[in-house]
């Protein structure tokens, strides 16, 4: 290879994209290598639910900066994204006061929210059941993309348009760095140059740095997901998430009676031994996505978590979300897990290896929305 990159970025996820989007806009030369045809990770098997609402201040700043990010290149390209907001479906009355709580903290922030009445909520959302919703909150900047698409629309934009050079079936196997430059070496035997390096590899801890990752804080977390045949004559507007998701998502925590409310809760159903909440979206054929379940095991073990779908698991979240919405089918038409990575005492996994190698992952469960801001101002530290 003779071209020497400002950055070359180890992986294609949303994550490492993002990284690639902005440095572009710098003007670096950037590469990405991924090592499969296409990205088949987590950003591909996720809800594309663009949710900067259920994050912690930090991570709402970051995903606030995410959703301009994802509304200006769907100004000029279509990378899947759809505007309809997201709501919060409280079920009982301590889920009601803290989207009460949550709705003066955003307003305090000044990030757009609206609390719904039951019947508001009945009306909006078509097959919401009665006895399910107490009352709702409705952030109306949110978005979603299309998982199965998104990435590889935003690579295709980032190639025509901005000069990115991107190799697939690519996986960097070693790295070499001197005063001058970093040397990724590749399993097919090419061999690349550039200033700096940043591995943005997902939940892949056996083949760059297995030793570091082992001894990090790394975590890997499996995910149950299924989605149902298209609906008929049914439409499902947005991100949809409910009580068992305003018991999880860091953005509660930050509520006064969060915490004596999670006090209260028995830590022997199936919802706790599995981490399972219930979040629907509707894709573009009509079908529904819903899940989803979360099962852990050590950075380098995903083994331990099966090549199997746990069908307790999924019978589960079934009658769950039967108890939610009375859909005109639940038929369901695919069932797959995604894994992604985390660490367990931070909120992301960076680390530096000498001057000119850098790593970025285990973002969790947030990285559809946080990645496109987060990687702005992480692409700026590294280039000042
Ligand atoms: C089921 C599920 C639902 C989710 N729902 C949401 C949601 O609705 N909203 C949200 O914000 N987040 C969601 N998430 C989280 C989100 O999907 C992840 O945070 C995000 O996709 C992580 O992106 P990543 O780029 O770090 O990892 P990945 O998507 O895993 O990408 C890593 C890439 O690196 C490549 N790679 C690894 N090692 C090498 C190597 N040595 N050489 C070359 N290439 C390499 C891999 O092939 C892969 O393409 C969900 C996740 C799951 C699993």
């Amino acid at each position: 290879m003779k071209t020497k990159y400002d950055l070359l970025i180890i992986g294609g996820g949303v994550l490492g994209t993002f990284h690639a989007y902005h440095a572009l806009g710098k003007g670096l030369k950037v590469a990405i290598l991924e090592k499969d045809n296409r990205p088949q990770g987590a950003t591909t098997r996720n809800f594309g639910q663009v949710v900067p609402s259920g994050m912690n201040t930090k991570w709402q700043h970051y995903g606030r900066e995410s959703l301009r990010v994802y509304k200006e290149i769907q100004k000029t390209f279509d990378i899947s994204m759809r505007q309809n907001g997201s709501v919060y479906l409280a079920s009982n009355e301590e889920e009601v006061q803290l989207l009460e709580e949550l709705a003066a903290i955003n307003k305090q922030n000044a990030y757009p929210s609206s609390l719904l009445t039951k019947a508001e909520c009945l009306s909006k959302y078509p097959g919401l059941r009665a006895d399910y919703v107490k009352t709702g909150l409705f952030f109306p900047e949110e978005v979603t993309v299309e998982p199965g698409t998104m990435i590889h629309r935003l690579l295709k934009y980032l190639i025509d348009f901005k000069k990115l050079d991107f190799y697939a079936n690519t996986q960097a196997i070693s790295l070499e760095q001197n005063t001058e430059e970093v040397h990724i070496n590749t399993a097919t035997g090419s061999i690349f140059k550039a200033a700096k390096v940043l591995i943005c590899n997902g939940s892949d801890f056996k083949t760059l740095y297995p030793k570091l990752f082992a001894e990090s804080d790394l975590q890997l977390s499996k995910l149950q997901m299924l989605q149902t045949k298209p609906q008929p004559n049914y439409k499902l507007p947005g991100s949809i998430l409910t009580g068992l998701s305003i018991r999880r998502y860091e953005a509660f925590a930050e509520c006064p009676s969060f915490a004596a409310i999670k006090a209260k809760e028995n830590p022997d159903t199936p919802e706790k031994k599995w981490g399972v909440h219930i979040l629907f979206k509707q894709a573009t054929d009509g079908s529904i996505i819903l899940g989803d379940s979360h099962e852990y095991a050590d950075a380098g073990r995903a083994e331990d978590l099966g090549y199997g779908l746990n069908m307790d698991i999924d019978n589960f979240m079934i009658a769950e979300a039967q108890k939610i919405f009375d859909l005109p089918t639940y038929a369901i038409q695919d069932r797959w897990y995604g894994i992604y990575s985390q660490c367990k005492t931070r909120d992301i996994y960076l680390e530096n290896i000498g001057e000119r190698i850098h790593i970025a992952t285990g973002i969790g469960g947030k990285g559809m929305t946080g990645s496109a801001g987060f990687s702005k101002e992480h692409i700026n530290t590294l280039f000042n």
